[in-house]
Formats: C-alpha cells, structure tokens, sequence
C-alpha cells in the first residue's frame, strides 16, 4: 500500500476535508497506525446464491491497482477480482449552527433538516435527528409548539444541542462521553424519562403506555419493598471470604 501513497487522494491533500475519525480508511490506518501488525477484515457474502463478497473493515480511495494488489495479499483472496472498487465520497453540509434545537433553519422557516446534512455521521445520529424533525415538521402544518428534547433528559437532545450550539468541525458522532449524565440517562430507564413525551405527541398509542404504567406501577411497589427489607452481613464470613 505505501509503495501506492504517491497516488493516493488521501495522502496527497486531494481530500480536503476531514474523515469520520471513527471508521478510517485502511490506507488511513497504514499512516496513522504503523506500527500496528494486523487488521481484522470480515469477508462477508452478499446472498447465498452469489459469490460476490463485500470486504467490511477494507473501505479505501487508493486507486484500483493498489486496491487489487493489496486484496490478493489476503490469504484466500489470492485470485479475488475487484467488482466495484472502493472510493471517497466528500459530502457538503450545513452549519448545524444555523438551525433551531427543533431542527429548522433559521433562514428558511419551515424547512426542516436531519441527518448527515448537519454534519454528523451514523444511522442512529441520523434517526434521532429525523425523529425530532419530523414531529416538528408534523407539529408545523398542526399549528402546535415545537417539540424540544434538552440535553438533560436525553442522547438526541445533546446531540441536537452540541450541533446547534457548537456546530462541527468533522462527521459528529454521538458519544456517550459527550452526555454530562450519561450514568443516569440508561437504556433502561428510557421510558421514565420519555414516554410520557411520545405519549403527548402521539406517536406512542395509549395501550403501549397502559403497559409502561402497569410497570412503573409494580416497579414503585418493588422499591417500597425494598425499602422494608434489612440484610445483616456476617462479617466473619465475610472475612474468611476475602481470605480465601
Ligand atoms: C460505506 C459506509 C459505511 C457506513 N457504516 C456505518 C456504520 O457501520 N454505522 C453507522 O452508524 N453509520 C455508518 N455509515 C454512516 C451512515 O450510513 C450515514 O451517516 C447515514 O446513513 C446518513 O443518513 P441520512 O439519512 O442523513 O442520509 P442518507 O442515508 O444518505 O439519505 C439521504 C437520502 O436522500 C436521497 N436524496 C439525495 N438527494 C436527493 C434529491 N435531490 N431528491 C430526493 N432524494 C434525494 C438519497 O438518495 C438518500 O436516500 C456509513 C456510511 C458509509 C458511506
């Protein structure tokens, strides 16, 4: 591959700008990681009846040469063809700053965005944001207030916040680093902090919330329990325990 770099977009400027720093490229892995010995490569077939393979972990814009070259190095893939070769794709987008936390620009009411559009990058990033715009977008033509999700109450609200009010620089991913509560913002207390919302704004029906209330209901009860129960430690086992 490094005999290949002088012709490589990457390595020489001709992508300007910045990559998805959480999935690089191989070629970018070469440069930004040599002293690593090994790179796990899945080959993965496309339908049972084909024998065409889609190379995950192998994304790359070196030209077809290198890419073939570098292919039939893989054990297994010495006599591999190329169907459609990898390339870079660079993709404008809006300032994320110059959108509402509802997910409207500022400088075309009624529009709407969501997505890579804003500078971000996933499919979950994505869906969250078509969410939120979504409902805003529906809300709109109903002549109902914005739907705002704050940064405190969950994942798509800080990603919403960040990319308002800070904008990005690369693809944005939403890390869970990047939430200030994340110990307490769980998977499984998702529906404490939400549903009552999707229950408002209607997409969450009325036998989906009978259930979470029935829930809540028996998890309260639990709690109470708990409240009542005392445990008493024997600390002698406990000592000869911590021995063993
Ligand atoms: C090779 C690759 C691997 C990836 N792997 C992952 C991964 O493992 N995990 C992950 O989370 N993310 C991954 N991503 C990123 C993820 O796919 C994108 O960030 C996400 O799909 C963006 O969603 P989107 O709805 O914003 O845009 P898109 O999914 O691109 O949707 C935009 C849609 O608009 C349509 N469109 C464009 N112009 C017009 C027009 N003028 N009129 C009508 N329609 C139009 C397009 O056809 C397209 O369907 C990967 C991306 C790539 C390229």
């Amino acid at each position: 591959m490094r005999r290949y770099f002088d012709r490589s977009p990457l390595v020489q400027g001709t992508l300007e700008t910045e990559g998805p720093r959480y999935c690089p490229s191989i070629d970018d892995k070469v440069i930004k990681f040599p002293e690593k010995e090994s790179h796990p490569i899945f080959l993965e077939p496309i339908n049972r009846m084909s024998r065409e393979v889609y190379m995950q972990n192998f994304s790359t814009s070196m030209c077809l040469e290198a890419q073939l070259e570098t292919v039939r190095t893989i054990k297994g893939c010495e006599q591999a063809h190329i169907l459609r070769p990898g390339y870079a794709i660079e993709y404008d987008f809006v300032p994320p700053t110059q959108l509402e936390p509802w997910l409207e620009t500022k400088a075309i009411k009624n529009l709407f965005l969501a997505g890579q559009i804003n500078g971000t990058s996933g499919y979950e990033e994505a869906g969250a944001q078509g969410l939120i715009a979504g409902i805003n977008a529906a809300r709109r033509v109903h002549g109902e207030e914005v739907f705002v999700l704050g940064r405190d109450e969950s994942y798509a609200g800080v990603l919403i916040d960040d990319l308002v009010t800070k904008g990005t620089k690369e693809p944005y991913r939403m890390l869970t680093r990047r939430c200030e509560s994340r110990l307490i913002r769980r998977h499984d207390n998702a529906d404490l902090r939400l549903a009552q919302k999707g229950f408002e704004t209607g997409l969450l029906p009325e036998e989906k919330m009978e259930i979470l209330r029935d829930r809540w209901t028996r998890m309260n009860a639990e709690q109470e329990r708990l409240y009542t129960v005392k445990c008493f430690i024997d600390f002698h086992l406990f000592a000869s325990l911590s021995l063993c």
